[in-house]
C-alpha cells in the first residue's frame, strides 16, 4: 500500500544561534492536502516551510520524505519539491529565461516554451506581453507571479508557499491563489501555506496549524493571552487591559506566560452569565466558514483584543451570532495552556 502520508516529522527541533525556533513532536502532511500556516511574525512558519523544502537540515529529528529519511541533497525531493520565498528574487534576466532556468537545471530540454508558456498563463501573465520582459520592467505584483511561474513549470508534486500574497496587489494576490489551486485539482500537488489570509486559508485547507513561538498548536482556532500579568489584592492575576477587557488567572507560571486556549474553554451567551462566572464583554467583528470542518470561525472583539471561536453553522442560528452584535464570554482559567 501506498505510504499515505507525504510528510512524516517526528521529534523535530530546529535552533538558530539566537536559540530553539521550532520544536515539533510530530506532524503528518497527507499527499495531494492543503496545509496552511498561521501564526505571528517569528513563530516559525518560515523555518518550518524551508525544513520541508528540504533547504538545510533539521538541528535534531527526522523528516520523512514519502516514508524514506530526506535530507538537502536527496535525489528524492530535489526534482520534486519547490519552495517560493518569502523574498523571492528573480535573476536578472527576462521572464522567459527565469521560468525557464528550473527546467535547464533538471534537464528538460525538449517542450520548454510550451511548459514556460503554460506556466505563465496559468498566473495570468499573458505570454507574448511577459515572455521577453526584463526582470526590472515587472511590478512587484507581476515579478512574484514569475516566481510562481518558474515552480509551476517544474510541475512540483510539493509547493511550498511563504506568504505568497503578503505584498502584491489584489489581482497578483487572486491570480497567485488559483494557479496554485489549480496545480493541486490537476497535478495532485501537495500544498503548505503560510499566509496572513485566513479567510483564504480557511476556505482552502485541509487543516489550519497554529504555530507559536515555534511550537504547533493545531485543531482550530487558539486564542491567546499576552503577559504582563498583574497580581490583583485577592491574589489572582488579570491582563493589562486599558479598555477594561480583563481576563482573571490563577497565578500563571511567570509574569510573561502566554495563555492559550480554544473553543473548549469558553462560552458564548447574549446575556451577562452569573456573577461567579469570569466573563467579558464582546461584539462579534467577523463569522468565516471553515470548508474543512463545515463549522463556523466567529471573531469577536472584547475591547480591542481579539478572540475566537469555532460553532456550528446551527448553533450560529441558534444564538442569532452576527457581525456588531454585542455578547459575553464565559472563560474557564483551569482549561488554559501555558507557554513561558
Ligand atoms: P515566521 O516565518 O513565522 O515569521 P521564522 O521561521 O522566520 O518565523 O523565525 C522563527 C524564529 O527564528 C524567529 O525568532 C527568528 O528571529 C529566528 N530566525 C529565523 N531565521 C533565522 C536565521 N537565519 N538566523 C537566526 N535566527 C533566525
Ligand atoms: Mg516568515
Amino acid at each position: 500500500m501506498a505510504e499515505a502520508s507525504l510528510y512524516r516529522i517526528r521529534r523535530l527541533v530546529h535552533a538558530y544561534e539566537g536559540g530553539t525556533a521550532l520544536r515539533i513532536d510530530e506532524l503528518a502532511v497527507r499527499r495531494a492536502s492543503i496545509v496552511g500556516l498561521v501564526g505571528p511574525n517569528g513563530s516559525g512558519k518560515s523555518t518550518l516551510l524551508h525544513l520541508l523544502g528540504f533547504i538545510h537540515a533539521p538541528t535534531d529529528g527526522t523528516i520523512l520524505f514519502k516514508g524514506q529519511p530526506a535530507g538537502p541533497f536527496s535525489e528524492s525531493v530535489r526534482f520534486t519539491v519547490t519552495l517560493l520565498p518569502q523574498e523571492s528574487y528573480l535573476l536578472k534576466r527576462t521572464v522567459w529565461q527565469n521560468v525557464r532556468y528550473g527546467l535547464q537545471l533538471r534537464g528538460h530540454e525538449g517542450g520548454q516554451q510550451d511548459r514556460v508558456r503554460e506556466a505563465l498563463q496559468w498566473v495570468g501573465l499573458e505570454p507574448d506581453r511577459f515572455l521577453h520582459r526584463k526582470w526590472y520592467a515587472l511590478s512587484g505584483g507581476e515579478a512574484q507571479r514569475v516566481a510562481l511561474a518558474a515552480r509551476l513549470v517544474l510541475r512540483p508534486e510539493v509547493l511550498l508557499l511563504d506568504e505568497p500574497t503578503a505584498s502584491v496587489d489584489a489581482l497578483s494576490a487572486q491570480r497567485i491563489k488559483e494557479a496554485a489551486m489549480r496545480a493541486r485539482k490537476e497535478w495532485g500537488t501537495t500544498l503548505v501555506v503560510a499566509s496572513h489570509d485566513r479567510q483564504w486559508l480557511y476556505e482552502v485547507c485541509d487543516n489550519v496549524l497554529h504555530l507559536y513561538r515555534g511550537r504547533i498548536f493545531s485543531n482550530g482556532e487558539e486564542n491567546m493571552l499576552f503577559g504582563p500579568w498583574r497580581q490583583r489584592g485577592d491574589g489572582r492575576f488579570e491582563t493589562h487591559d486599558s479598555d477594561g477587557a480583563s481576563f482573571v488567572v490563577d497565578p500563571p507560571p511567570s509574569p510573561d506566560a502566554v495563555a492559550i486556549f480554544g473553543t473548549d474553554a469558553i462560552s458564548v451567551s447574549c446575556e451577562r452569565p452569573s456573577r461567579e462566572q469570569p466573563c467579558v464583554e464582546a461584539t462579534i467583528s467577523r463569522l468565516l466558514w471553515d470548508r474543512s470542518t463545515g463549522q463556523v470561525i466567529v471573531s469577536f472583539l472584547a475591547g480591542s483584543r481579539p478572540l475566537s471561536a469555532r460553532f456550528s453553522a446551527e448553533d450560529i442560528a441558534e444564538k442569532q451570532l452576527y457581525p456588531g452584535r454585542t455578547v459575553w464570554i464565559g472563560y474557564d482559567p483551569g482549561a488554559f495552556r501555558w507557554v513561558e
